[in-house]
């Protein structure tokens, strides 16, 4: 049993871990500033002896007693990352800055929830942890791409500078219950869209591909790099090697919503990436990991999931 704290708790994929963590009979503290995040998604655990919630902005220091942290405060979505792109940089540098600095002075294990977009657009396919990226520096990405390689020097340089112990997870794009309705992803988009019957909105020609990880398989793997073997410290790539267009997973959706929503085309958003997938075999080796449930099956859950949302 551990002190566990996870920063963006609140949020999609935090809220999964820190269930996951209380059910495993760890004391999980949840900080969040509720930006993207929604109390609905840790309402049920809220009872739990063993779980707090904190309402607070990592861009500021805090200081709590534990063994662990798990670092996912920031926007993911293109849509809520651009809202306010100097605070997303903040909180990717300062966040990450804040929870290393806690690390060091309570000597815990950091976790950072890093990304497959720190390869930006690859011209390498499909992506090893090894290939360092094709990233604009400038573009409307770039706060949360360069902000998310920018918290991982800052994990490499605490690490090398102060020992720190540190752990790098490279997410691929993750989905399932407890997104946003609103936040703009595809996964959650195309769904909402189907069930109300409305158009399906495909920017581009929706040839462009995405690995899709089902978020009980990711979060599955983000506990396994936590407890990893000392001195292994990533990055490791977590995601579904299955790769899909967007046109691909727009029929999928309606195929298993049974929706007549018409596929629309919209113009593609700029520096949006033509091609992603992982290379898990680190993440296979070191964590005896890999997922175990494919798109279909995820995407029936997630449905159900956004069924009863909609009728709320
Ligand atoms: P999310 O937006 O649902 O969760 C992010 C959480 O962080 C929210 O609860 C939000 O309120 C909180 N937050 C944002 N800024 C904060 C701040 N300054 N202080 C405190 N809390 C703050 O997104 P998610 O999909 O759950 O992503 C979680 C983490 O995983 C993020 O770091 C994201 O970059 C990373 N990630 C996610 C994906 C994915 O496909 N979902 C892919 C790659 C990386
Ligand atoms: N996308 C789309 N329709 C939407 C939302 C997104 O076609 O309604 C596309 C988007 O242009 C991108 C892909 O789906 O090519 C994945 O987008 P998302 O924002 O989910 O993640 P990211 O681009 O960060 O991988």
């Amino acid at each position: 049993m551990k002190r566990i704290l996870v920063t963006g708790g609140a949020g999609f994929i935090g809220s999964h871990l820190c269930r996951r963590l209380v059910d495993e009979g760890n004391d999980v503290i949840c900080v969040d500033n509720f930006f993207t995040g929604t109390k609905r998604n840790i309402e049920p655990l809220l009872d739990c002896h063993n779980f707090e919630l904190i309402r607070h902005d990592v861009t500021k220091e805090i200081l709590v007693e534990v063994d662990q942290i798990y670092n996912l405060a920031c926007p993911a979505s293109p849509v809520h990352y651009q809202y306010n792109p100097v605070k997303t940089m903040k909180t990717s540098v300062m966040g990450a800055i804040n929870m290393l600095g806690l690390a060091k002075r309570v000597k815990a294990r950091v976790l950072q929830a890093s990304t497959s977009e720190v390869y930006g657009n690859p011209n390498v396919h499909p992506q090893p942890e090894e290939y360092w990226g094709n990233v604009n520096p400038i573009g409307i990405r770039s706060c949360y791409d360069e902000g998310k390689r920018a918290a991982e020097t800052l994990f490499f340089d605490y690490h090398r500078q102060n020992n720190v112990d540190i752990k790098v997870i490279r997410i691929f794009n993750t989905y399932g219950p407890n997104m946003n309705a609103n936040d703009g992803r595809v996964v959650s988009n195309f769904i909402v869209q189907a069930l109300k019957g409305e158009d399906i909105t495909i920017y581009g020609d929706g040839s462009q591909t995405r690995s899709f990880c089902y978020v009980d398989d990711l979060v599955d793997g983000m506990i396994r790099m936590m407890n990893s073997r000392d001195g292994f410290t990533g990055p490791v790539n977590l995601g579904n090697p299955g790769e899909f267009t967007m046109l691909e997973l727009a029929n999928k959706v309606l195929n298993i919503t049974g929706s007549s929503s018409k596929i629309v085309y919209k113009p593609l958003p700029q520096d949006d990436p033509t091609q992603r997938k992982p290379v898990i075999d680190l993440a296979k080796k070191e964590l005896d990991w890999e997922p175990h449930i494919n798109l279909d099956e995820g995407l029936k859950k997630t449905i159900e999931y956004f069924s009863k949302l909609i009728q709320e």
